[in-house]
């Protein structure tokens, strides 16, 4: 069977992959049985990333064509046409059944991550995960422990919808720090802020609208904004955050229905938004009426000197929703966020909460509120602000010493994230595998970006998971594979002092 790839085409190449299987399959070309090739083969073949061979047999195996197990390769099923009488059965399509946008290129980038972060020897600047070594265990043990011996059936039964009030009011006094001022009332407990955005994209967003977002941002945002059938359009950030003059220009000519910025330390690129460029940002929700959705997840985790206000708390009228998260600074595994904002929309929220999972974990909400309450959230702070914040100092000094020339990357005042941009010497499509060879992960610029096609050469490295001697190893080898990667040679001496230049 011949297999062709057009490199030029809209068509993603996994899914043209995809479809030359499946019609070989389907004619009976490749029956029931045959032992398709090996990913790494057909890849070197044909001359494509090995990623990209994957995702093509996953589908084939999410259609029910064929199925895979670890050592013995990916099979065409052999039960593919059950006879019922004469008639042949055909297997569901489920690419065409379901109502998800399967060609993104972000689609998988979540799930990846989260099956990557179990992975013990590979030195990993890929996820946004808090260290687990970390964790604050024995503060939990000891919140648990009087938890359960005080009212443990309180813990099982369920919660408020808005959610717990204690863990309302213990929000309401921490957002305090963030000059965020609101009672337990104003505060709207989440599954995780992801929960937030979804529910943001799915109430303030119709089919065809436009949200403007921050060039890069979260690519999760990007995905439930997507997921809503909103159109995304991205401003670009430099080092003062978010370009108010063209978001002047876009919001005149799309009048998109939201904004969406992540104004402090910001994923991917570690940026804070200027007091100056905040007030404009502000300026220009209110001339034009269009609320902001702002992220706040990792202003606590500040590294040198204070992070600026909420952007929340400098807005007396009521343009901004304002989501927070404990994922960043404390667990991810306990699902625990919040938004803040107008009482219209938590209305809304806790409506569109009851439809989709009634409120969140009750145990979670107790646990995080006493956390909170005892003083607990304070003292690991101070711990992972520390940590952390040789973490950074570790990765800019690997990359001062381990950079080829021309790459570049940016300090970061605070939060998880090393922004770096590579030369146009580096053939960028071997990179990932380069350093998956020497057990080092990062994601891709281009995931962070509203067009794919963007960022091809930026690099997010996260800091915060690995212990500093990793961090220095990970870069090492990173560098490393960096300088095979190099076309023309150029990136090849180590060794050299890079610069820690504004790279957005
Ligand atoms: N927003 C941003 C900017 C993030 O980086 C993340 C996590 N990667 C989230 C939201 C989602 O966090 P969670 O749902 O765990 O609170």
């Amino acid at each position: 069977m011949r297999l062709q790839i057009e490199r030029n085409s809209d068509v993603p190449m996994y899914l043209q992959l995809r479809d030359s299987f499946r019609e070989g399959i389907l004619s009976g070309e490749l029956p029931g049985g045959t032992l398709l090739p090996p990913e790494r083969k057909l890849a070197e073949e044909l001359g494509v990333n090995r990623s990209t061979v994957v995702k093509a047999y996953d589908e084939l195996k999410a259609e029910g064509l064929a199925e895979g197990f670890v050592g013995r390769g990916t099979t065409v099923l052999s039960q593919l046409f059950p006879r019922s009488g004469d008639e042949p059965v055909m297997p569901l399509p489920w690419n065409q059944l379901l109502n998800e946008d399967s060609a993104s290129p972000n689609g998988s980038i979540i799930r990846d991550m989260m099956r990557d972060a179990g992975g013990q020897d590979r030195i990993s600047f890929a996820g946004g995960i808090p260290d687990a070594s970390l964790y604050p265990v024995d503060a939990v043990r000891t919140v648990a422990r009087t938890l359960l011996s005080e009212d443990p059936r309180s813990l099982l039964l369920p919660s408020p919808v808005h959610g717990q009030e204690c863990l309302r009011e213990s929000i309401a006094r921490y957002l305090l720090t963030r000059h965020v001022t609101v009672s337990g009332s104003d505060v709207f407990v989440l599954a995780g802020s992801q929960q937030g955005l979804d529910y943001a994209a799915r109430l303030l967003l119709r089919p065809g609208d436009t949200v403007v977002v921050e060039d890069p941002t979260f690519f999760g945002a990007i995905q439930s904004f997507r997921t809503a059938g909103a159109r995304v359009l991205g401003v670009p950030i430099d080092e003062s955050g978010i370009r108010t003059d063209i978001l002047d220009v876009v919001l005149q000519r799309y009048r998109p229905r939201l904004i969406y910025t992540l104004p402090t330390y910001q994923n991917p690129t570690g940026v804070t938004t200027s007091a100056e460029r905040r007030r404009e940002l502000l300026r220009l929700a209110w001339k034009y009426r269009v609320p902001i959705l702002e992220d706040d997840p990792y202003s606590d985790l500040s590294y040198d000197g204070t992070p600026p206000p909420s952007l929340f708390a400098t807005d007396p009228s009521g343009h901004v929703l304002s989501l927070g998260s404990f994922s960043k600074t404390l667990f991810l595994g306990t699902r625990i966020g919040w938004i803040v904002g107008a009482r219209r929309v938590l209305d809304a929220f806790c409506r569109m909460k009851q439809y989709t999972d009634l409120h969140t974990n009750t145990p979670a909400q107790f646990l995080l509120d006493r956390f909170l309450r005892e003083g607990h959230y304070a003292a690991h702070l101070r711990i992972v602000r520390e940590q952390y914040a040789l973490r950074r100092n570790a990765m800019i000094r690997a990359l001062e010493q381990f950079a080829p020339p021309g790459v570049n990357w940016n300090a970061p005042a605070g939060g998880y994230y090393i922004w770096s941009r590579l030369p146009p010497s580096v053939d960028v499509s071997r990179l990932a595998a380069a350093a998956a060879r020497r057990g080092v992960s990062y994601l891709p610029g281009n995931a962070f970006f509203a067009d794919g096609a963007q960022g091809t050469t930026h690099m997010r490295l996260c800091f915060a998971a690995e212990p500093e001697d990793r961090v220095r190893e990970g870069i090492r080898r990173l560098m490393e594979a960096v300088g095979e990667c190099s076309r023309d040679g150029r990136a090849r001496t180590l060794e050299h002092a890079g610069a820690a230049n504004p790279v957005v």
